[in-house]
């Protein structure tokens, strides 16, 4: 963290002063590929109809506290009862509603690095003891036999299926070991399974596992990122407690609205998906072949990006930057992910430029 002033330093409670200041290195390019937010904009039908619902929406009053048709539309795509969702602003916010719940110093949260980082951010928040199970160094995958060992021990168990950012999912089988193992909840977040090739929805697996909770977001497949919009599915209990612990009316009106205009919409977005999933194989061999000529490594993802392993990895993540303005993530100072990028899918344009930049740079970098 930035060096706190004396004066806060002594009036700010101390497991707050170590904490980073989040930085996702955003600049202004041509190309922005760095955030796995949809490349495509909501398409135009039901972007037209999300304008005239917002034209509609009187903002005097307060937001439906618990986004109730919002919810009622979400219960009868995902096939559960409505007292089995809790919305919230962003995936992000349930995250932190989870770990400010059922964490704390007397909680335990189990994850598996390299991860998605808001949940060791949301553990330090509210000092929950933090257990890493690492992935294995050269596939990435977690290590299933260590997970379900710490999972035995533990309160919360978070696993992401498909992986921020190393692309691969969870297999149904370890996901209900570790339900049947913890003693606690078991989240798998499935920000990115619209993503998932053939995806088979985890809900048909809360009949028999009542401590499984699952994440979605409105802010990658449904290209409403800036709308802030995610919700959790979880047995009614554990909704309850989520709702009890959520700021009343974080879920706007606008984001209400028009968040039940794309999920009404829902099939409107499988082309752009579709694109994106075919695109992401295009992107994939494209890579692997330029990967065959140095040392580099791409991972199979079913999410919206790509990671790969390049040498000269942050010097080629400034250089795309700055002589092609295209921004990617650099992810190499993570443990495990050295010398790695993260790259979102973009459109077929978009794709073609990066990878034009990196033959370029890939070629160069490998002399340096
Ligand atoms: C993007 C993302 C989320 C949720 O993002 P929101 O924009 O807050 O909905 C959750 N988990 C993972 C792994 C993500 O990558």
């Amino acid at each position: 963290m930035t060096q706190l002033s004396p004066r806060v330093q002594h009036l700010v409670q101390p497991h707050l002063t170590q904490l980073d200041v989040y930085d996702p290195s955003f600049t202004p390019t041509r190309i922005n590929l760095s955030a796995n937010e949809n490349t495509y904009d909501v398409p135009p039908r039901t972007r037209t109809a999300i304008n005239e619902v917002l034209i509609a929406t009187p903002t005097n009053r307060y937001p439906d506290p618990l986004s109730t048709k919002l919810r009622d539309e979400l219960a009868s795509w995902r096939h559960v009862s409505c007292d089995e969702i809790v919305v919230g602003n962003g995936g992000d916010e349930l995250l932190y509603n989870v770990l400010l719940a059922f964490g704390g110093p007397q909680s335990s949260l189990v994850i598996c690095p390299p991860t998605f980082a808001e949940y060791a951010f949301f553990a330090a928040l509210t000092k929950t003891p933090l257990t890493a199970v690492a992935r294995d160094k050269t596939t990435l995958l977690p290590d299933s036999e260590a997970l379900v060992r710490a999972a035995s021990q533990a309160r919360l168990v978070v696993l992401t299926s498909p992986n921020n950012p190393t692309g691969d999912c969870a297999s149904p089988e370890l996901i209900e070991r570790l339900c049947d193992t913890c003693p606690g909840l078991v989240l798998v977040d499935a920000a990115y399974s619209e993503f998932v090739q053939n995806d088979e929805p985890l809900e048909t697996l809360l009949a028999t596992h009542d401590n499984l909770l699952i994440l979605h977001t409105l802010s990658k497949a449904f290209a409403l990122a800036g709308a802030r919009c995610g919700y959790l599915i979880a047995a009614p209990d554990i909704i309850e407690v989520l709702v009890s612990v959520r700021q009343l009316y974080s879920v706007n009106v606008l984001t209400q609205a028009a968040a039940c205009v794309a999920v009404q919409a829902r099939q409107d977005f499988e082309p752009t998906v579709a694109q994106i999933i075919a695109e992401r194989t295009r992107l994939y061999d494209a890579l692997t072949n330029l990967c065959a000529h140095s040392t580099g490594t791409v991972w199979p993802s079913e999410g919206n990006f790509l990671l790969i392993c390049v040498a000269g990895a942050s010097r080629i993540r400034t250089r795309l930057r700055n002589e092609y303005s295209i921004l990617v993530r650099d992810v190499s100072a993570t443990p495990g992910l050295a010398d790695c990028l993260r790259i979102t899918i973009g459109t077929p344009e978009e794709n073609d430029c990066v990878l034009r930049a990196l033959a370029t740079l890939i070629e160069e970098e490998s002399h340096e």
